[in-house]
């Protein structure tokens, strides 16, 4: 969520300009690739379950398809701004583009809490978003996902309006639909499972493996809970978990210090990530402030709820131990934050590489849906790590070849494959 004083957009210009230089972008591509290409914004009047209207603001931002049909997902968010949604676009780009999946970027969003909306509500909202854009997107133009507070029930509502609009299925209009109605298997897990295969191979490169490391991990949604399980499953202790309280409307820190137990926390978390603060006591766990899990003796930190949360506020708490952070959220260090990190060298995982298995698995799970024919589950993920593995290790020897930090390596790669792209276009 953007607060007054930080703008994700002009974060990720900044960062688009950083790189730009260091590869000497041509000034077209350049002023093209710095801002989005097309822009929705539309009003969504609801009538509530009271009886009552309530007029919701929606966007659709489509920032390049040079390389594929745009690809993002919808954020329900009540912090939701266009600039956040800019910002979020343009990672998609090269979020698509280091993994080489011929697919462009876009991101949506609805400014709304989902929380303090019934599922009749919700179901309505999702289909107005539909019907403002139903001839500006599609399985050939612009493709939806999941995002934060989204889930599989959303997208099958939007699907579901879509195809009443366009009479007939289109299943590969949308991504992140519940397996057995379009969905693909290993779709829910796959961006915390990418996460996890990105930490392996930087933990290989420190000569290290993912067991008998720790890790604290901000965020307990979709990403950061199954990021914990496969962390957990090969060996890793996670010792705190941050996520926010919507009782109370502020976050704090569950920390055990010998471990917690992610299925068992799982268990006691609604479906928006908020965990359960007495079940938590009960099994041992301490309560703390909300910055505590980057204060933790641990050798990873996995930021995994929203963007903007390490800033030069607190990046001075990060523990000493801390030999990795690899970003499960889009955005979550600050551009400041993020310099002091780069020059102590931290070695940092940049989100539109660390969480690109979510996209990933959108684009088999479009492949599946397109072809009507579904894979199983070992295959969905074996290709998944594949995919992952494989740009994490483009990445890693761009950076080490040309002695960049990992943002910037990964920013050269994809920078340099959509400016080919629209080139060989014509678009420049
Ligand atoms: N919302 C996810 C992201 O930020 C997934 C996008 C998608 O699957 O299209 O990467």
């Amino acid at each position: 969520m953007a607060s007054n004083s930080y703008n994700p957009y002009e974060n990720a210009q900044a960062q688009f300009d950083r790189v730009a230089n260091i590869i000497g972008l041509d000034d077209a591509t350049r002023s093209f690739l710095r801002q989005p290409m097309k822009e929705y914004h539309f009003t969504i009047p609801i009538k509530m379950d009271d009886g009552s209207t309530n007029v919701y603001n929606g966007y659709r931002i489509q920032h390049n398809d040079a390389r594929g049909p745009a690809k993002g997902g919808i954020r329900f968010h009540p912090q939701e701004t266009v600039d956040t949604i800019r910002a979020l676009s343009m990672w998609m780009t090269w979020k698509c583009a280091v993994v080489d999946i011929p697919l462009g970027g876009g991101k949506g969003g609805i400014i709304c809490d989902p929380r303090n909306m019934t599922d009749n509500e919700q179901e309505r909202l999702c289909r107005g978003w539909v019907r403002k854009l139903a001839k500006d997107v599609g399985p050939l133009i612009d493709v939806p996902a999941p995002d934060v507070m989204t889930n599989s029930k959303h997208m099958l509502w939007m699907l579901d309006e879509f195809e009443q609009i366009h009479g007939g299925r289109f299943p590969g209009f949308i991504t992140g639909k519940p397996v057995g109605m379009g969905g693909s298997l290993g779709r829910t897990e796959a961006t915390g499972y990418g996460l996890i295969y990105t930490v392996r191979e930087a933990l290989k490169s420190l000569g290290m493996k993912i067991k008998g490391t720790s890790a604290s991990i901000q965020g307990f949604g979709n990403v950061a809970q199954y990021a914990g399980r496969l962390y957990e499953e090969l060996g890793g202790t996670v010792v705190s978990v941050c996520c926010w309280d919507n009782k109370d409307k502020k976050a704090y820190t569950f920390l055990k210090k010998n471990g917690l137990d992610i299925a068992a926390l799982f268990k006691m978390t609604d479906s928006f990530g908020s965990i359960d603060k007495e079940q938590a006591l009960d099994l041992g766990m301490e309560i703390l402030p909300p910055d505590a899990w980057l204060e933790q003796d641990v050798d990873i930190l996995m930021p995994s709820a929203l963007e903007n949360q390490i800033t030069l506020e607190n990046v001075d708490k990060i523990s000493k131990q801390v030999l990795l952070i690899a970003e499960g959220a889009n955005g979550p260090i600050n551009t400041d934050a993020d310099e002091k990190l780069r020059k102590s060298g931290m070695f940092v995982i940049p989100d539109f590489l660390a969480n690109a298995g979510g996209v990933t698995c959108s684009y088999f799970e479009q492949v599946q849906s397109n072809a009507n024919y579904y894979w199983e589950k070992e295959e969905v993920l074996r290709k998944l790590d594949y995919q992952m593995t494989t740009a994490y290790k483009a990445v890693e020897d761009t950076a080490k070849k040309n002695k960049l930090y990992m943002r910037d390596a990964a920013y050269v790669i994809s920078i340099n494959r959509v400016a080919q792209a629209v080139k060989m276009r014509g678009w420049v």
